[in-house]
């Protein structure tokens, strides 16, 4: 059981204009579970890199347990690195690909192999000590390198997309298997990955990075449900920003005014978003509803996605079968005060 301190985390490589890190502080406490989501290229590995001590920051600092690590060796953190690719060796066996770290250690043959049975039990693969890796699928490639990344004990396991290779059905028992062994270990875990569902799924934390900046760092369902910014709203999801001006509990904007609740006080410029799910399609005007027409409409299996044109602006909507039917034509858009809520604004070149 680790606590990870991170502050002031900041990595420029050579050549690079823009910082692969920047200037990130992260607490990430002992035992749980901290996933790095973002686009590809956001700086999420080169932040597992610096923790597993492989690269060095320009600035800032990681602490372990409250030592700091700046001269503490990659080998000698307790901290394990997980890819994509299992990247077992060939010629082994599996008992001998897990109980590689073991042997450096010299640990005496009947104790390793203990050690190997219970991590194969531990990774639901018992009885496949002399299988080679080629006899073995991709998911079960996976399983023998986290059984591997564990035997050693880790305090801290550091995980690069190891699920993103794998095919869905198979990704999900991973992800279980991942969260179960985390749990029953109290392993603290960093989870790279480009995958909401997977970060919203497995995470204690889930923090949000975009171009080698912190956006947010939030439980998964407050992240969810109250990005704190505009750039934060896009990568979880939402679309629909409004601006406007506020005038006691009314926003007005180009499209018209809407109820909003709980907003700052004042008539400064103020943005309001909305998730596609929580906005309502209806045939006749209602509360706090814009008039729209229906541009395109497109099933999606378990959900409608609407395209709307509400003024200039293009507004989606996402609605469930059974909710009002299929809508075509002159409509209205409805905003359910309850589920407005106010973003920053951090992308100030872009119209709301
Ligand atoms: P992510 O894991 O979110 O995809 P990375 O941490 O791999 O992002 O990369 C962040 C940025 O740093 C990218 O712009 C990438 O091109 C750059 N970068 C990563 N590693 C190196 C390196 N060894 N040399 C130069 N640039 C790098």
């Amino acid at each position: 059981m680790t606590q990870i301190e991170i502050n002031q985390l900041h990595k420029c490589y050579p050549r690079q204009t823009m910082p692969a890190v920047n200037r990130i502080t992260l607490n990430i406490p002992s035992g749980t579970l901290l996933a790095l989501l973002g686009p590809s290229g956001s700086g999420k590995s080169t932040i597992l890199k610096l923790i597993a001590g492989i690269d060095q920051p320009d600035a800032g600092s990681i602490h372990f347990d409250g030592q700091d690590m700046a001269r503490v060796a990659a080998n000698r953190r307790g901290a394990v690195l997980m890819f994509q690719k299992a990247y077992l060796f060939p010629f082994l066996s599996v008992a001998d690909n897990i109980a590689f770290g073991l042997k450096i250690k010299r640990m005496p043959r009947t104790q390793m192999m203990d050690a190997v049975r219970h991590m194969l039990d531990l990774v639901e693969l018992p009885g496949i000590e002399g299988k080679r890796p080629a006899q073995l699928s991709g998911g079960e490639q996976q399983r023998v390198a986290l059984a591997r990344a564990l035997v050693t004990r880790p305090h801290v396991l550091l995980l690069d997309e190891p699920f993103s290779s794998l095919d869905p059905a198979v990704r999900q028992t991973l992800q279980e298997a991942v969260r179960r062994i985390q749990r029953e270990l109290g392993i603290t875990m960093l989870l790279v990955t480009h995958d909401r569902s997977e970060a919203l799924s497995m995470a204690d934390q889930v923090a949000l990075l975009d171009q080698g900046r912190l956006l947010a760092c939030n439980a998964p369902r407050q992240l969810f449900q109250r990005p704190p910014t505009r750039r934060a709203a896009r990568l979880m999801g939402v679309s629909t920003f409004l601006s406007g001006t506020l005038d006691g509990n009314r926003l007005h904007t180009r499209l018209g005014a809407l109820t909003v609740d709980a907003l700052p006080n004042g008539c400064q410029r103020t943005i309001v978003a909305i998730r596609p799910e929580h906005l309502r399609l209806l045939p006749m005007p209602g509360p706090n509803a814009l008039p729209a027409h229906v541009a395109e409409r497109t099933f999606r299996g378990e959900h409608v996605e609407y395209r709307l044109c509400v003024g200039e602006e293009t507004i989606r909507v996402r609605t469930y079968e059974g909710d009002n039917g299929d809508l075509s034509g002159s409509v209205f858009v409805q905003f359910p005060v309850e589920h407005l809520f106010a973003v920053e604004d951090d992308e100030p070149e872009q119209q709301a």
